[in-house]
């Protein structure tokens, strides 16, 4: 077995590395770079200047702006350029509180949003309002009921995100919206890992504000959106010039809205194909990992789950070294660790659906995309059981769960669910 983990290594240096880590970021397409490059060369005009190049660029954005409201079914009026998903969390979660403060203080979202809604809601909490953080179940998902319990006469807000961008659980969005339409408060949702991965239509989601991020969809990183259902009013963060519609300041990046209308045409024309293909390669590699991997689990919902988005937690080891090793592998993952700080806590997510430290910290984040094949999820299947017991000979934890000394929390044939309830069954 050694010699194999030896030869596997040495052998992955002559193989086309493979990237599953789509969530974190995916490689522009061909089509969106050629689009990118072409604007940049024969558009370069201000859209606000009177002029030929200035009424060009204008033109190219308003056409980008309405093939994308087309995608998403709303006006193209309610969309709205933003640099970033983050900008468009910030924008909308802010913007609401600032606007509706003097009907009330008290806002409502989940203990898994990203950072960018949830150090939103931080920072409003130090200028007095009132936040309340709602959990959510072993798997992900949170009870529509628990929402509408926690609105209360001063409540302006409620952000609850469409798909978790950890473990993939896919949220009851449509009926949290249908909730707070009927309470009269706004809904955002944080749509970022949704957008190009499975149907997102804000209007039939009953959302007021949407959040999506360019560089999720094969769009380069620099460009966002907010969708902003008419009528809405919400306070502008970024002041300056009349820019979309005098209410985000800042010369256009006409480049890459169109990059984004390109990317999200073509998402939207491969969508169901995409979404079967990627589903039975993630039920391939989930089933194959959970089979050959003791005391491993799934984390999130084995069913209602993004089609790109595999989780788990090994027993025993720690997921920054099994992503060092993997990168020597030729594979880019990612861990169930902070990722976007130097610390090495485990990640609020996994410990907001109730993971031990312990196993939180032996967390894969495995992320699908277009150019995924069978092969690379085949070949996988290969080498993280070689890693993973590499790991565990390491590990002194194993060696005092092999002694006897130690009782493991992840029973060894596995898991899709700690907590089953029944036969929960494979994800088909
Ligand atoms: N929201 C979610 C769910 C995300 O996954 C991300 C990025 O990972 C963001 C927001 C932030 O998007 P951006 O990287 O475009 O700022």
């Amino acid at each position: 077995m050694n010699i194999t983990f030896e030869e596997r290594m040495r052998e992955s240096t002559e193989r086309p590395r493979v990237y599953f880590d789509h969530a974190a970021t995916t490689s522009p397409r061909p089509e969106v770079i050629d689009a990118v490059v072409e604007t940049l060369r024969d558009d370069f005009g201000n859209p606000s200047s009177f002029y030929l190049e200035g009424h060009r660029a204008a033109k190219l954005l308003a056409d980008s702006r309405a093939k994308i409201a087309a995608c998403l079914h709303v006006l193209p009026e309610e969309i709205f350029f933003t640099s970033c998903g983050t900008e468009s969390d910030n924008w909308a979660i802010k913007g609401a509180a600032y606007a509706r403060k003097s009907k009330g203080r008290h806002l409502i979202t989940t203990a898994i949003e990203h950072h960018a809604v949830l150090h939103s809601m931080e920072a409003l909490e130090c200028e007095g309002f009132d936040v309340t953080y709602l959990d959510v179940d072993h798997r992900g998902l949170l009870d529509p009921e628990k929402v509408r319990e926690a609105i209360r006469d001063d409540t302006i807000l409620v952000s609850v995100m469409m798909a978790n961008n950890e473990i993939g659980t896919v949220l009851p969005i449509k009926e949290i919206g249908t909730i707070c339409r009927e309470a009269g408060v706004l809904f955002h949702s944080d749509g970022v890992q949704a957008l190009g991965a499975i149907p997102v239509y804000p209007k039939e989601l009953n959302a007021d504000l949407m959040s999506f991020s360019g560089h999720k969809l094969y769009a380069p990183k620099g460009i966002g959106l907010l969708y902003k259902k008419k009528g809405v009013r919400i306070n502008s963060l970024i002041d300056g010039g009349a820019q979309e519609k005098k209410q985000r300041g800042g010369t256009e990046n006409v480049a890459y809205a169109v990059a984004l209308a390109k990317a999200l045409e073509m998402s939207m024309a491969d969508l169901e194909y995409e979404s079967k293909r990627q589903t039975a390669l993630r039920d391939r590699l989930i089933r194959g990992v959970i089979e050959r991997i003791p005391h491993t689990k799934l984390n999130g919902h084995a069913i209602k789950r993004l089609p790109n988005n595999a989780n788990f937690s090994f027993e025993f080891i720690e997921g920054e070294s099994i992503l060092l090793f993997l990168d020597k592998f030729g594979y880019a993952c990612s861990s169930g660790s902070a990722c976007t700080s130097a610390s090495l806590d485990p990640s609020h997510v996994l410990l907001a659906i109730g993971l031990p430290a312990e196993i939180a910290h032996g967390s894969l984040r495995v992320t699908l995309g277009i150019d995924t094949t069978e092969e690379q999820i085949d070949r996988f299947l290969i080498d993280l059981p070689l890693v993973v017991e590499r790991l565990r000979l390491m590990s002194p934890l194993f060696a005092d769960y092999k002694r006897g000394k130690l009782q493991p929390l992840i029973p060894e044939e596995g898991s899709l669910d700690l907590k089953v309830e029944g036969n929960y069954g494979w994800p088909s």
